[in-house]
């Protein structure tokens, strides 16, 4: 691509939304030209506004952006979602109608049946979807990433799917990153475990189903599949960690199992993006692996880690996950939908719908 597309990032100063800054700083396809988070934070410079979490400061560039409300006309082609799910319900589709590209992260309207649930290593081609949005008179669209615990989960069911997800347990150990900034007090959760986190069990125990599912003409069938959640915050930074318990129709051995993850090569549709995970699965040999502080880093924050597979003696096998919550679980995740979205030519209908839509 010669030239880079514009983004506007929404929720810009929060948690997931300096993600989003710290990994478009470098891409090849995408600059980021506006940012815009709520009344608080609008009219300031970004720096001034944003209590910066990463490492280092903020770029330059970026720095120095005024932080746009969220009823601005936003200019750039391409948006990316951080906010809060009662303020995205309306608004991303309002933009996608609009004309917009609209990636979320927020579970506002992931179920909606005419809005994919992308994880595109996964189900690059449900992205399709995109066509019944186009067929209802918007001249966007809007895609979403899944919930950011349950990606290590499903990356590593995707590839067993040949032998019949029958039923799933699972128990997460959730980063406090997860809960945004301020996020949980540390009053809270410093020497501690919250066995509850709001409204996450039922996400986790619906999401993977449409994830998981078949594109049909314009609609998802979702996956045949019984889940059960417990879902706990952990005193961890970044990276949550899940023990999954698994079931099939079709019992593997351990050794096909492995094969599959070894072998896993993700969605033909998703192989040339830039963002894809490289590789898609590790598997760790460690007995006491994976753990956030040595694995959430793998292949940049993108890669999940799976390790300790091993016979369940009350389903069939049980095994351990981890992927990074910030970067593949939400705005690097989403930066890969965006990726596909353009890849597969849903950008260029943008392009002319747009009035003063930019590319540099
Ligand atoms: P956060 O740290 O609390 O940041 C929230 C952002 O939204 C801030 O930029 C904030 O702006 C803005 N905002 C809040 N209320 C607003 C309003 N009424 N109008 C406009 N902007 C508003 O939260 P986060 O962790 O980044 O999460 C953002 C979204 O991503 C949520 O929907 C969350 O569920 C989802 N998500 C988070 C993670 C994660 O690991 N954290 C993973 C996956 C998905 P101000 O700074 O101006 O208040």
């Amino acid at each position: 691509m010669s030239q880079k597309l514009d983004v506007a990032v929404l929720g810009a100063t929060g948690t997931v939304g300096q993600r989003f800054i710290q990994l478009l700083a470098a891409h090849p396809w995408f600059r980021v030209a506006e940012v815009a988070a709520s009344d608080r934070s609008a009219g300031k410079r970004y720096a001034e506004a944003t209590r910066w979490v990463l490492p280092g400061e903020p770029p330059t560039e970026i720095a120095n952006l005024t932080v746009l409300p969220l009823d601005a006309a936003f200019k750039s082609p391409i948006v990316m979602s951080a906010l809060p799910g009662d303020v995205a319900k309306t608004l991303e589709p309002t933009l996608a109608a609009a004309g917009h590209l609209v990636s979320s992260n927020t579970s506002a309207n992931r179920m909606q049946t005419d809005v994919p649930l992308l994880l595109p290593e996964i189900n690059a081609d449900h992205v399709r979807l995109v066509d019944a949005q186009r067929r209802k008179g918007w001249a966007g669209a809007l895609v979403t990433m899944s919930n950011c615990t349950i990606v290590g989960t499903v990356v590593a069911l995707a590839p067993l799917r040949e032998f019949g997800i029958e039923r799933i347990s699972l128990v997460s150990m959730q980063a406090i990153s997860g809960s945004g900034y301020p996020g949980v007090a540390s009053f809270d959760i410093l020497d501690n475990v919250l066995p509850y986190i709001g409204g996450e069990e039922e996400k986790v125990e619906t999401e993977p189903q449409k994830i998981l599912g078949a594109l049909t003409q314009d609609k998802i069938v979702h996956l045949e599949t019984r889940i059960s959640a417990a879902c706990n915050r952990v005193p961890v930074m970044d990276g949550h960690t899940v023990c999954v318990s698994v079931g099939f129709k079709h019992k593997p051995t351990l050794a096909q199992i492995r094969e599959a993850w070894e072998n896993y090569q993700g969605h033909d549709l998703a192989r040339e993006l830039p963002s894809l995970p490289k590789p898609v699965i590790t598997y760790s040999e460690g007995a006491d692996r994976p753990q956030p502080r040595r694995d959430r880093d793998a292949g940049g924050g993108m890669t999940t880690t799976i390790g300790r597979l091993r016979e369940c003696s009350l389903l069939d096998y049980k095994f351990v996950t981890l992927s990074h919550n910030t970067v593949r679980g939400a705005a690097g995740g989403a930066i890969l939908n965006a990726e596909l979205l353009v890849a597969q030519g849903y950008a260029s209908h943008v392009m002319d719908t747009l009035e003063g839509a930019q590319t540099r």
